[in-house]
C-alpha cells in the first residue's frame, strides 16, 4: 500500500527536475487511517479541521497535511513511523510549530511530539548533561533545571513554546548565541529512527566501532565530507550564526565557535538543523551550563543608527553575554505605551537614535562591574562620552528586556493587508560590514515601496528585519526582488542568508546559491543516503520548491473570503495601510466581504505564542488540554479557513467552528496576550450568533441568556426554587434535562437590591465630593446583594451621592453579557441601548459609572463599542470604571478620603478575574487592599477560574471547568490558610472558589466596608 501524495514541489511545472512522489490513493489512504487508528494510544486525526489546524506554521505558507497523529508515548510514535513507512506516507516531525520559514508545513502525516513527549531525565548535574524528549518546551526544561543551578542557554525568544526537538530541528540561536553558541554547540547525542524503520544513536564519530548499526552509513557521510572538503572551506560562512544546508563542516568546523571544544567530530551535528528530513528525533541529551549567578545590563545610546552598528564590533571585544538592538521605531512604539514609557525614559539619554542592550553576567558581580565601566571607557574613546545607562537591578533589567519584545509584538500587530514578513529576517553578516549592510538593505526597502524595524542580535550580526508586504497583491514579486538584493549583500559582506530560522520554504532555493553546486548535491546524497524514498519532511533543504510559489501561500492570490453579515462592528480592522508611511485608510475601506472579520481572525501569524504554559491568562483552554484545537491558534485557524471556505459547509455556524470554541472560556485572555491582538471572545460571540441563526436556541441557552429578564419575578420563588434543587431526585433530574451538571449548586435568587435601593437612593447624603452611578448587575443584584450594598456604603463614606442603574418602571439597565453568551447580539444590542439612554445624561455631566463584576462593567467598555452607537458608545465607554479602579483614580485627584482600620486579618490573598487582567485593571484591586493598615495583600497567580459565566454550570464541561481551576486557583486557596480572606470580584470566581474548597471569597467591597472606620 502506498499512499505517498504527489508533492507539492512535484507539482510545481517550473521544476520537474525534482524527484517526485506517487500520487494519493483514496482507498489506502483510508486503510492508513484506519490502521493508525487501530493501532495508536494517541490521537489521530483526518478531518479537514484538524488538518487544516497543522497546515501552517509562522511562516506565510500554507500546506495541507495527510493526516495529525499526537502520540502517546515513546512507543506510540514508534508504531506510527512504522505505519507510515509500510504505507509509503511522508512524514513531519512537529514541536511548537513556530518557524518562520515554513519548515514545518508539509503534504505528510504530522507528527506533533509537543503534547506526550516531554520526558526530562538522566540528569547528571558533575557533568552538566540531561536527557529530554523533543516534545520537552524550554522554559519547562529550565524551570525543571534552576534548583541544580543549571539552565540550558540556548535562549530562543520563543522559549515559552519552542520545543527541544524543534530547536535542534531549526538548529536555533538565542540572545546569548554569542557566549553560549547555538544548538549545534549544545548537543551532545541524538536517538533517533531513520526513514528505513532502525533506532540509531547519533554520537561521537570516533566512538563508533565495525559493529556498530551506524558504521555503513558513517562511513558514507564521512567520505562525502571529506571528498567535499576543499568546498566545504571555501563555501561555508566563517559566521557563528548559519544555519542553512546541513552541517557538512564537521571534520573542519567553519564555525567561529567550535561545535566541540576539543575539536572531536559529532555525527549527532549533521542532524542538528536538518529539519526533520533526515531521522526523527526521539531523545536528545544536551550540554547544560551553570546559571550565571550575576547579570549587569549597559544600555548605550547612539545618536545615529549606524554609530550603533559600526561600533557593536568594538563592543563585542569586551565580552558581553549579548548586544541586542532596539531601533528608532521601537523605542518610540514603547514610549507611547504607558507601561513601557518609565523603564525606557530611564534608559535614554536625550533623544537617541538606537539603543544596545550590552549584558554582562557571570559568577563575580565585581567582574562584570568592571566591564560595565570599561564599556562607557570604550565609548568615550569612541567619541560618545556619558552614552550608557548602566542597569544592576535584575528587575530593571528584565523590565527592559521585554520592552523590546513588546516592540516587537506592537510591530506585528499592524492592521490592514501588508504585513511584517519574515525571509530575510535573519541574514548574518561579519560585524565589521553591519552598519553598511543595513543601511544599503534600508535603501533595497525604500527602493521597493517599504520599511522595515530593525532589532535583535547585534552581537552576531544578526538583525532582524522585515519589510511590509502584501502577500495578496505584489507581495509575492517584491519578496523575491528585495531577496535577490538581499542576498548580492550577504554575498558581498560574506555572510550567510540563512543565520537564525531555517531554510525552509523561503529560503530553500537559497541554500544552492549559498553553498555552490558541488556541496548542493553533496545535500542531496546525505539526503539519499538517510532517506531514499523522500518521506521525512519531503523537498526540504534538498530538492526545494521556490519561495514565491504562489501556491503555498497561505494567502495565495485567489484567497477568496465568503460574504458574512456580522452582528458586531469590525470595520476598524477592515482597512488599507500604506507599508511605507505605516498610514491606514478609512474604517471599512479595506474590501473584506465579512466586513472585517476576516481581516480581524487574520490577524493570527501563527507565532505560537498562546501556547505557553505560564499561570498567566491566555489561554486556559489550551493549558489543561494541550490540544491545538482548544488553543487561540488553533482557533483562529479554524475561523480563517471557514471564512475563506476551505472547510465547514455552514460558513461561521459549521461544526468546525463550534467544536474548536466549544472550550473557548472568553476570558479575553488572548485580547491582552496575543501579539497581534487576537480576540477570540469576540470571534466567539459572532459564531455562537451564527450558529443559533442556521440552528436555533437551546432551553438551557434560553433561560441563562433571559436571567436579567425573568430575575425580577424570581426573587419571590427563588427560596423555593432552591429548596426544589436541593431534593437530590428532582433537582438532579431537572438539571440533567436543562444540561446543567448535577454537582454544580446553581446561584440562589436572593432579593433584589436595586429595588430598595432606589428608594433610598434619593434620600442618599447630599454630595460633598461627587456623584456616581453604582451599576449593580443582574448577579450582584439579585444574587449577591451584600457587594451591591457594602460598594454604597464604601462610596457614601467617601462622601460621594450614589444613583443606580435603573430607570422608573422598568427592570434594571443591563450590560446584555447573558445575552452576548448565547450569542444574541440584538438582543444585547437592545440592553446596551436602553443602558445608554439613560446613563448618557450622568456621563454628559461627567459623573462616572462604577460597576463591580468586571465582566459586566467592562462590556460597557468593549463590546458596547461594536454594536455601531457611535460617539455616545465612546464616551460611555469613557466613564465606565470598576469599583475600586474608581477608588483609586479620585485618590490620585486629591479627592478621595477613606479612613480605613485594621481588619483583624493578616493576610488577603487575591485572585483577579480574567477581564479585569485582559483590561490591566488587576492592578487597583491590590492598592485598594493595600490602603487597610496591617493587611499583607498577595495576587494568586491564575488564570481563568473555569467557571466563566454559565460554562462551568454545563454538563458537558463541568470537567473541563474544574481542570481549569485546579491548575493554580483552586491549589492556592486551598494553600491560603484560614487565617487569609481570599477576595475575588467575579461572582463566578466565587462561585467556583465556594465549589471547589468550601471557602467563601469575598467582592473587594466588602472587604474595604469591613475596614471602614465608621
Ligand atoms: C516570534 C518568533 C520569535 C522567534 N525567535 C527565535 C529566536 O530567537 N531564535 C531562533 O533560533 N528561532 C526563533 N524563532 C523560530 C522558532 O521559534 C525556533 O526555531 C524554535 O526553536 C522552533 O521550535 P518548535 O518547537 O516550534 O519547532 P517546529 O517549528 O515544530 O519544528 C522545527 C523544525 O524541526 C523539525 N522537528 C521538530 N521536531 C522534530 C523531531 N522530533 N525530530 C526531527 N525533526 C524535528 C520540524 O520538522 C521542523 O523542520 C522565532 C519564531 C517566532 C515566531
Ligand atoms: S492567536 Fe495570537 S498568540 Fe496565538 S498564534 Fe495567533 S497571533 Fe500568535
Ligand atoms: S478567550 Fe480565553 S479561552 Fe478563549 S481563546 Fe482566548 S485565551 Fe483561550
Amino acid at each position: 500500500m502506498s499512499v505517498m501524495p504527489k508533492s507539492p514541489v512535484a507539482r510545481q511545472k517550473e521544476a520537474p527536475q525534482r524527484r517526485t512522489t506517487r500520487q494519493p490513493r483514496p482507498a489506502a489512504m483510508s486503510e492508513f487511517e484506519s490502521r493508525l487508528r487501530r493501532e495508536l494510544q494517541g490521537e489521530v486525526a483526518f478531518d479537514a479541521g484538524s488538518r487544516g489546524r497543522y497546515a501552517t506554521d509562522a511562516s506565510i505558507y500554507q500546506i495541507m497535511p495527510l493526516g495529525v497523529v499526537v502520540p502517546r508515548d515513546q512507543n506510540d510514535l514508534g508504531v506510527a513511523l512504522n505505519i507510515a513507512r509500510d504505507a509509503g506516507a511522508p512524514v513531519l516531525p512537529r514541536g511548537g510549530g513556530t518557524s518562520q520559514c515554513g519548515q514545518t508545513v508539509n503534504e505528510a502525516l504530522v507528527i506533533d511530539t509537543s503534547r506526550w513527549l516531554t520526558g526530562i531525565g538522566d540528569l547528571d548535574v558533575e557533568a552538566r548533561t540531561v536527557t529530554v524528549e523533543p516534545g520537552v518546551v524550554l522554559d519547562h526544561l529550565n524551570a525543571w533545571l534552576k534548583p541544580h543551578g543549571l539552565w540550558f542557554p540556548v535562549d530562543v525568544s520563543t522559549s515559552a513554546q519552542c520545543t527541544l526537538g524543534g530547536m535542534a530541528g531549526n538548529n536555533s540561536c538565542g540572545s546569548r548565541s554569542i557566549r553560549y553558541g547555538n544548538m549545534v554547540h549544545n548537543v551532545l547525542s541524538l536517538e533517533t529512527t531513520l526513514a528505513d524503520g532502525r533506532d540509531v544513536h547519533f554520537g561521537w564519530f570516533d566512538e563508533i566501532g565495525p559493529g556498530s548499526p551506524l558504521a555503513g552509513l558513517a562511513d558514507s557521510i564521512s567520505a562525502i565530507l571529506r571528498r567535499e572538503a576543499a568546498a566545504i572551506r571555501e563555501h561555508y560562512p566563517q559566521v557563528l550564526r548559519r544555519v542553512g544546508g546541513y552541517n557538512l563542516d564537521l571534520f573542519d568546523c567553519r564555525n567561529p565557535i567550535p561545535y566541540d571544544p576539543e575539536g572531536r567530530a559529532n555525527l549527532a551535528h549533521l542532524l542538528i538543523g536538518s529539519e526533520g528530513t533526515l531521522a526523527f528525533t526521539r531523545r536528545l541529551t544536551l550540554k547544560l551550563s551553570p546559571l550565571p549567578v550575576h547579570k549587569v545590563l549597559g544600555v548605550v545610546n547612539f545618536p545615529t543608527f549606524y554609530q550603533a552598528m559600526d561600533m557593536t564590533q568594538h563592543i563585542v571585544e569586551l565580552g558581553p553575554a549579548a548586544v541586542e538592538l532596539v531601533d528608532r521605531t521601537m523605542i518610540e512604539l514603547a514610549l507611547e505605551n504607558p507601561a513601557f514609557r518609565p523603564t525606557v525614559e530611564k534608559s535614554l539619554i536625550g533623544r537617541p537614535d538606537a539603543l544596545l542592550l550590552v549584558e554582562f553576567a557571570g559568577e563575580d558581580q565585581e567582574s562584570q562591574r568592571r566591564q560595565l565601566n570599561a564599556l562607557e571607557t570604550l565609548m568615550g574613546d569612541l567619541g560618545l562620552p556619558g552614552s550608557v545607562v548602566g542597569l544592576e537591578s535584575g528587575v530593571e533589567q528584565s523590565a527592559l528586556w521585554n520592552v523590546r519584545k513588546a516592540g516587537l509584538n506592537i510591530m506585528m500587530s499592524m492592521k490592514g493587508d501588508g504585513k511584517p514578513v519574515s525571509f530575510i529576517e535573519d541574514c548574518a553578516v561579519p560585524l565589521e560590514h553591519l552598519a553598511e549592510y543595513t543601511e544599503q538593505l534600508t535603501e533595497v526597502f525604500h527602493r521597493h515601496g517599504t520599511e522595515g524595524t530593525w532589532y535583535a542580535h547585534a552581537s552576531v550580526g544578526t538583525l532582524h528585519v522585515r519589510p511590509i508586504l502584501d502577500m495578496r497583491r505584489d507581495g509575492a514579486a517584491k519578496m523575491r526582488a528585495i531577496a535577490e538584493e538581499a542576498s548580492e549583500l550577504v554575498r558581498r559582506y560574506k555572510g550567510a542568508y540563512s543565520g537564525e530560522h531555517g531554510d525552509g520554504i523561503c529560503r530553500g532555493e537559497w541554500v544552492a546559491w549559498q553553498f555552490g553546486a558541488v556541496l548542493n548535491a553533496a545535500f542531496g546524497e546525505i539526503k539519499r543516503l538517510f532517506d531514499p524514498d523522500n518521506r521525512f519532511n519531503p523537498n526540504k533543504i534538498v530538492d526545494t520548491p521556490k519561495m514565491d510559489d504562489a501556491r503555498l501561500f497561505r494567502f495565495p492570490s485567489d484567497h477568496q473570503i465568503i460574504p458574512v453579515a456580522t452582528e458586531l462592528d469590525w470595520s476598524a480592522w477592515n482597512v488599507t495601510r500604506d507599508p511605507l508611511s505605516g498610514d491606514l485608510g478609512e474604517p471599512g475601506s479595506g474590501g473584506d466581504p465579512a466586513h472585517g472579520l476576516a481581516k480581524a481572525v487574520e490577524m493570527c501569524n501563527n507565532n505560537g505564542h498562546c501556547r505557553k504554559f505560564d499561570a498567566g491568562t491566555m489561554c486556559p483552554s489550551y493549558r489543561i488540554s494541550r490540544d491545538e484545537r482548544h488553543l487561540t491558534r488553533g482557533r483562529a485557524n479554524t475561523l480563517r479557513l471557514v471564512l475563506s471556505g476551505k472547510i465547514g459547509d455552514q460558513g461561521l455556524a459549521s461544526d468546525e467552528v463550534a467544536e474548536a470554541l466549544d472550550l473557548c472560556v472568553s476570558c479575553k485572555g488572548c485580547k491582552r496576550d496575543c501579539p497581534t491582538g487576537v480576540d477570540m471572545a469576540k470571534f466567539k460571540i459572532e459564531a455562537r450568533a451564527a450558529r443559533v441563526k442556521a440552528h436555533g436556541l437551546g432551553w438551557r441557552e434560553k433561560i441563562v441568556s433571559e436571567l436579567p429578564r425573568y430575575a425580577p419575578w424570581m426573587r419571590h420563588v427563588g427560596k423555593i426554587a432552591a429548596r426544589l434543587e436541593g431534593i437530590s431526585w428532582l433537582g438532579g433530574r431537572a438539571k440533567r434535562w436543562l444540561g446543567f451538571a448535577e454537582a454544580r449548586s446553581l446561584p440562589v435568587f436572593a432579593g433584589d437590591y436595586l429595588r430598595t435601593a432606589r428608594k433610598e437612593a434619593s434620600g442618599s447624603p447630599p454630595s460633598h465630593v461627587g456623584e456616581v452611578v453604582l451599576f449593580v448587575d443582574t448577579f450582584n443584584n439579585y444574587f449577591e446583594a451584600d457587594n451591591a450594598s457594602a460598594a454604597r456604603r464604601v462610596l457614601e463614606a467617601a462622601g460621594y451621592r450614589v444613583h443606580f442603574n435603573v430607570r422608573e418602571g422598568e427592570r434594571p439597565l443591563c450590560c446584555g453579557r447573558t445575552y452576548l453568551a448565547a450569542g444574541r447580539v440584538e438582543m444585547a444590542k437592545r440592553e446596551a441601548r436602553r443602558t445608554l439612554d439613560v446613563l448618557m445624561p450622568y456621563v454628559e455631566r461627567g459623573v462616572k459609572i462604577v460597576g463591580l463584576e468586571p465582566s459586566c462593567l467592562l462590556t460597557l467598555r468593549d463590546e458596547f463599542l461594536h454594536y455601531g452607537f457611535g460617539n455616545d458608545a465612546e464616551q460611555l465607554a469613557g466613564a465606565a470604571m470598576l469599583f475600586e479602579e474608581f477608588l483609586v483614580a479620585e485618590k490620585q485627584a486629591g479627592r478621595l478620603a477613606l479612613e480605613l482600620k485594621p481588619l483583624g486579618v493578616g493576610r488577603a490573598k487575591v485572585h483577579g478575574h480574567c477581564h479585569q487582567k485582559a483590561f490591566g485593571a488587576f492592578t487597583p484591586v491590590m492598592t485598594v487592599l493595600n490602603w487597610i493598615p496591617e493587611l499583607e495583600v498577595e495576587a494568586i497567580v491564575s488564570s481563568c477560574c473555569g467557571m466563566a459565566g454559565s460554562f462551568g454550570y454545563e454538563a458537558e464541561h463541568l470537567d473541563a471547568s474544574r481542570q481549569m481551576a485546579e491548575l493554580t486557583l483552586l491549589p492556592a486557596v486551598r494553600d491560603a490558610g484560614e487565617d487569609a480572606w481570599i477576595v475575588a470580584d467575579g461572582t463566578s470566581c466565587r462561585h467556583q472558589i465556594l465549589d471547589g474548597t468550601g471557602r467563601e471569597a469575598l467582592h473587594v467591597a466588602k472587604v474595604l466596608e469591613a475596614a471602614l472606620v465608621s
